[in-house]
């Protein structure tokens, strides 16, 4: 790289670094599970969007390397040339028949499927209403897709409704929003943004990746924990389900325009035989062994309440993200490593992804975890949060 590149590229790291804002990557040693291996030490994790403990079970290993050994290791081609196999198709029937819609889609990952869906559907007449705390796929979605975007105050249905006045201009009217949000750990109020959207004729995308597997009695996500129907849905098989790669599902016209529209969809490589194989297994199993969700749950109301009741501010509900709000950048950051001393592993959260005064130690919690480990993360963080003269006592 030329000298010239260097020169800007050390200024702008440089500026990173003085805000703060530097980021490096963690490597595991192990496979991901209640505890992971970092530089030869063990830590239990607190912190990995493996709700279900999925990623390392033996059956999705199983199914695998099976399909692996039948279908090679790459497809080879996208999904319209070369790169489609039976295991593919599979999938998708199988993701549909899971979430109760006509048809599903895959893409190689939950940020392609926002930005192809979103981009596909919403043109340069239109107008998308997308909740401020939306991730960042789905506001890469709203960017590609040159539509007026309107952002509204986050879960804020009298702003939304507000919003939705002023949008009746457009040609199509989109309502975009996470089912759960990442940082915060709640739920969309869906009963209400569906009203609205058929109130003010607008189309309703929900962005279900930390909801599906997770919420509702079959964790077929936010829209069957809220008994509510939505237009489309789209979600991620790299967090409950344990593998990797996007979907989309809604209607058969729905999946059908997709197909022959989204960008991301037409221009990528299908994915590895093997994790459409270990993908349908996952599915079965969150259908099958219900059991995980509900100590999942457990887990998730137990901590949230014995966090309250040691003082901490926390965020979020009746999910497995559980945000204990710190403050400042410095002293989450000071927290988490703390956390890392007491053999946990839980990131401080700060600016920009998080409001200023707002850091936090996001922990997220999987099936996977004992009662006895949650005990532990409560009584180290209870002892810090004394260290650090956040509590009283
Ligand atoms: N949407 C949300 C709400 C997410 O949290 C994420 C992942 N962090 C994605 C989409 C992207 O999914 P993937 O990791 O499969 O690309």
């Amino acid at each position: 790289m030329p000298a010239r590149m260097h020169n800007w590229l050390e200024i702008e790291l440089k500026q990173i670094k003085e805000k703060g804002l530097y980021r490096e990557l963690k490597t595991a040693e192990s496979s991901p599970a209640s505890s992971v291996v970092i530089n030869g030490k063990e830590y239990l994790m607190a912190a990995s969007n493996n709700y279900l403990g999925l990623a390392g079970d033996r059956r999705l290993i199983r199914a695998a390397i099976i399909a692996h050994e039948k279908f090679g290791i790459g497809s080879s081609g996208s999904r319209l040339t070369t790169g489609n196999t039976i295991l593919h198709d599979q999938l998708e029937q199988r993701i549909a028949s899971f979430k109760n819609k006509e048809a599903a889609m895959l893409f190689s990952s939950g940020y392609l499927a926002n930005i192809g869906v979103i981009s596909s559907l919403a043109g340069e007449e239109d107008c998308i209403l997308s909740d401020e705390l939306n991730h960042a796929s789905i506001i890469d979605g709203c960017r590609l897709s040159k539509a007026k975007t309107i952002v509204y105050k986050h879960v804020d249905m009298e702003d939304l409704e507000k919003k939705l006045k002023e949008a009746q201009g457009y040609r199509y009217r989109f309502i975009v929003t996470d089912g759960v949000f990442s940082m915060d750990g709640n739920i969309a109020p869906l009963p209400d943004i569906v009203k609205l959207g058929k109130q003010y004729d607008a189309y309703v995308i929900v962005d279900d990746a930390h909801a599906t597997g997770v919420l509702g009695e079959n964790g077929r996500g936010t829209s069957e924990f809220l008994n509510v129907d939505v237009d489309v849905t789209i979600g991620t098989l790299s967090k409950a389900v344990g593998t990797e790669g996007g979907f989309v599902v809604g209607s058969q016209k729905l999946i059908d325009y997709l197909r022959n529209k989204a960008r991301s969809f037409i221009f990528q490589t299908g994915m590895s035989p093997g994790i459409a194989a270990a993908s349908k297994k996952a599915i079965d199993i969150i259908e099958e062994e219900p059991d995980r969700r509900e100590h999942l749950h457990r887990l998730e109301r137990k901590l949230r309440e014995k966090l309250v009741n040691s003082g901490f501010y926390v965020l979020g509900e009746q999910t497995p993200i559980i945000p204990v709000i710190i403050g400042e950048a410095d002293k989450a950051v000071q927290f988490a490593q703390k956390l890392l001393e007491a053999g946990i592993y839980a990131p401080a959260i700060r600016p920009p992804t998080v409001p200023e005064g707002m850091s936090r130690i996001r922990l997220t919690l999987m099936a996977s975890h004992t009662e006895e480990e949650i005990s532990y993360i409560h009584q180290s963080i209870e002892r810090i949060g004394k260290e650090l003269k956040m509590m009283k006592g």
